[in-house]
């Protein structure tokens, strides 16, 4: 194939990695993907107990480009996402979607033929000399040819001092402000756009509740509009493929970032008061709930502030042969994270 000398190294098994690592290795490359937490899907993540789930991070998608509209219906094919059309006030006009038993679905789909290393924090990428000299004699043509094209190959070490070494290119699919630190030593000139970039943070709370009247509300998800408190809540149990229990409702609320920004430092237990107690007054319930299960999690990269000032997709430097992709750089929704990931290999293989 045409691009079998380039073993790229992806860090972040968020969707813009993982689409991009997907992209890569069926264009013929090889392809080492990492991510610091226990399985691939960064944002698009489900909490799981033995009570419930719950998609604590993005709630669905939607579709707007035609690469994006191919790789939707070829997922909805395969039973890998599913439309989800809760009841609502003021129902979207848009298609919703939702990966299949879960959110992180997608991304495990793109990433299942791919050499993934999780739990595996990078945490400095560095240029090393190709070492030819007597092995030399012994390389094979396609190392010799990689070594004459690329001058220097990149090395990654993880925070326990593991090293992953003869990258041709790297990928940082992670946030900016988690990219800053791996990208500063080696590329200092990307680094002024990364911090230009501020991400609002997300209180999210989940609960289940098993009383007769939460779980007979009409409404089953709200973006909620001018709320001091309530950015939007839903029933996770109405999500296609989700396990149910019979007379329990599992809901996920999110805050308003500017909740969040006043509470960053607040006890998990009394955000879980604070926001269920907004919540409960916001649907209506005046007794209170039997709640089964509570959990908080706090966003602190959930989504970007502005809308970006360019229509740039993702970042490379030619003469480094490193780039950065993610929702960062665009916005913060699931196709355009995807967009980016795929942008982000179209460069590395020269198709820009
Ligand atoms: C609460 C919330 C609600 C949302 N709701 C929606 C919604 O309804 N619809 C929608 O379209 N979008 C929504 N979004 C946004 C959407 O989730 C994101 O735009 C998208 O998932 C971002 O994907 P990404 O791959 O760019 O980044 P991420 O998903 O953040 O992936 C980055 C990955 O990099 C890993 N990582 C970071 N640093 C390192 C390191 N040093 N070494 C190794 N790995 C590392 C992380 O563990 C993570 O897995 C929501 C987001 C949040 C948080």
């Amino acid at each position: 194939m045409a691009h079998q000398n380039k073993r790229v190294a992806v860090v972040g098994a968020g969707i813009a990695g993982a689409a991009c690592a997907h992209h890569l290795t069926r264009s013929g490359c090889t392809v080492t993907l990492f991510d610091k937490a226990r399985g691939a899907s960064g944002r698009l993540s489900t909490r799981r107990t033995d009570m419930a789930q719950y998609d604590h991070g993005a709630q669905y998608f939607t579709a707007q480009s035609d690469a994006f509209i191919a790789q939707v219906n070829d997922w909805h094919q395969r039973g890998v996402v599913a439309q989800w059309q809760p009841r609502m006030a003021n129902p979207d006009s848009q298609q919703w979607f939702v990966g299949s038993p879960d959110m992180p679905a997608i991304v495990r789909d793109l990433v299942k033929n791919i050499d993934l290393h999780v739990n595996t924090r990078i945490e400095r990428i560095e240029q090393s000399q190709p070492e030819l000299g007597a092995a030399v004699i012994n390389a094979s043509q396609q190392a010799l040819t990689a070594a004459v094209t690329n001058p220097f190959t990149w090395q990654l070490t993880t925070d326990k001092g593991e090293v992953f070494a003869d990258f041709t290119d790297v990928v940082i699919a992670v946030p900016p402000a988690q990219a800053v630190p791996l990208i500063q030593p080696v590329a200092s000139s990307m680094v002024s756009l990364l911090n230009s970039i501020e991400m609002l943070p997300c209180w999210t709370v989940m609960i289940s509740t098993t009383d007769s009247v939460t779980t007979a509300l009409p409404i089953e998800a709200e973006r909620v509009v001018d709320h001091p408190t309530l950015a939007w809540w839903a029933r996770n149990d109405s999500k296609p493929g989700r396990v149910q229990h019979e007379g329990q409702a599992d809901w996920v609320i999110q805050a308003t970032a500017d909740w969040t920004l006043t509470h960053l430092g607040t006890d998990p237990a009394d955000v879980i008061r604070l926001l269920c107690d907004a919540f409960w007054r916001h649907v209506g319930v005046q007794t209170l709930p039997q709640v089964q299960q509570s959990m908080a999690h706090r966003w602190l990269y959930s989504r970007r502030h502005l809308e970006p000032q360019s229509t740039r997709l993702s970042l490379w430097a030619e003469n480094l042969r490193l780039g950065v992709c993610g929702d960062g750089l665009i916005h913060s929704r699931v196709e355009s994270a995807y967009s980016s990931g795929i942008h982000m290999a179209e460069t590395v293989l020269g198709e820009n």
